[in-house]
């Protein structure tokens, strides 16, 4: 029997693998200890796993160690990779590039900074969702202390070429931050060649626990300062003060070894692209992030479009329904994230499809699809009957539609 809901919004949360949950639950009991108090054995335990863990979160983007820094999610790294930065570089300038689509807590960071002096440029992005590399370029000054863009979209998994970001960057001597959330354990990300100076992840999106998350900061050409926002003790190398959440740390760890050895995806991309092509298969449907022709004709085993979109993410719009209508037409049998965010008030479109260019009615009748480690083929075959027939049923409701 199929577990119901369907779980197909793993770019919301993933759930923690099991054996996660394993390496982290002696770590509430039998070694409960410190990581900060190096004068027992407790403490001397913890601290040898919150290394191990280091070393774990650091291999899987190929970092050093010592570059990576606890935080209590990618919110607070971003967090304090934009404050940090902004503070730290101060006296080289107040300008800050980032992009229209980039995760709120991004966004949010960067209003703050510029209700307190900072300028910051958004660059736009054109229907894919892709930032015009020479819009970046011009956009930088000599006042210019950070490039901050995402390795992939939340949304759309549309995934930005970084390698080229990051040469620019390079090239007029400006620091690049990318929030690389939706991208580790899940496409390869390597700091070094991907040319990334400050990288912002979360363990709960990578089959770890909720709370936890690290912040990448380069120790050599160029070495990244950042001040911390979080004082009182000098944990973390000064980076981050709190007493280490060790439990979490250890997961975090546990998860990033096993996303280094599960970084295929070719079955993803076939479960992903078998849901997109029985979606599309609807009249009035497209899929936002890809050129229709692009997406509507995936070659088995291989990426719609290779480098481009996360293998496991899809977008699509329904016209002519809401998002919302679909999931409860469902009886909400499918667990995924509509295109409008549900505040109590006002039903916003997604500010993401709205900055691609995709019409009101259009973002609020999409829907993300989002597959994961867990995802299995006859999940996929019971999403695609079940909105197939939700959308059948709640567009015969409406017998002056034109689709
Ligand atoms: C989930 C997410 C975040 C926030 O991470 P938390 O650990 O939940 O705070 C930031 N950026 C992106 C792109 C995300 O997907």
């Amino acid at each position: 029997m199929l577990k119901l809901p369907v779980y197909l919004d793993y770019n919301a949360t993933t759930p923690c693998d099991p054996r996660v949950v394993e390496a982290m639950l002696p770590f509430f009991t039998e070694h409960f200890g410190n990581a900060a108090s190096r004068s027992h054995a407790p403490g001397l335990y913890a601290h040898a796993a919150v290394d191990l863990a280091r070393e774990q979160v650091a291999g899987l983007i190929g970092a050093e160690p010592q570059e990576v820094h606890f935080t209590s999610g990618a919110t607070e790294a971003n967090n304090l990779a934009l404050k940090g930065v902004a503070e730290a570089y101060a006296s080289k300038g107040r300008h800050i590039i980032t992009c229209v689509t980039e995760h709120k807590a991004v966004l949010d960071a960067c209003q703050h900074l510029a209700h307190t002096g900072h300028d910051i440029t958004y660059l736009p992005v054109n229907q894919e969702g892709a930032i015009d590399l020479a819009a970046l370029e011009a956009a930088i000054r000599p006042d210019t202390i950070l490039i901050s863009l995402m390795y992939a979209n939340n949304e759309t998994g549309v995934v930005h070429p970084v390698d080229a970001i990051s040469k620019i960057a390079r090239k007029h001597g400006v620091l690049f931050m990318c929030d690389a959330s939706q991208a580790v354990g899940k496409i390869p990300v390597n700091v070094n060649t991907d040319g990334i100076d400050i990288l912002t992840c979360s363990a709960h999106k990578l089959y770890g626990p909720k709370g936890m998350g690290a912040i990448y900061l380069r120790r050599k050409s160029p070495r990244v300062r950042v001040i911390a926002q979080i004082d009182g003790g000098g944990h973390e190398r000064g980076v981050r003060s709190g007493t280490l959440n060790v439990p979490g740390i250890v997961g975090f760890g546990k998860a990033c070894e096993l996303a280094a050895h599960q970084l295929n995806t070719e079955n993803i991309v076939q479960l992903r692209d078998q849901l997109e092509s029985g979606l599309l298969d609807i009249p009035g449907t497209n899929v936002n992030g890809l050129p229709f022709a692009a997406a509507g004709t995936p070659t088995p085993g291989q990426p719609a479009s290779p480098g481009k979109r996360l293998p496991h993410v899809t977008n699509i719009s329904f016209a002519g329904v809401t998002g919302e209508a679909i999931m409860m037409a469902t009886g909400k049998s499918i667990a995924v994230s509509s295109g409008s965010a549900c505040t109590s008030a006002s039903r916003e479109p997604s500010y993401v499809l709205k900055a691609m260019g995709v019409p009101d009615e259009l973002s609020h009748g999409s829907l993300r699809f989002s597959l994961g480690r867990f995802t299995t083929e006859e999940e996929i075959q019971f999403a695609v009957s079940a909105i197939r027939t939700a959308v059948a049923q709640l567009r015969s409701l409406q017998p002056f539609s034109s689709i």
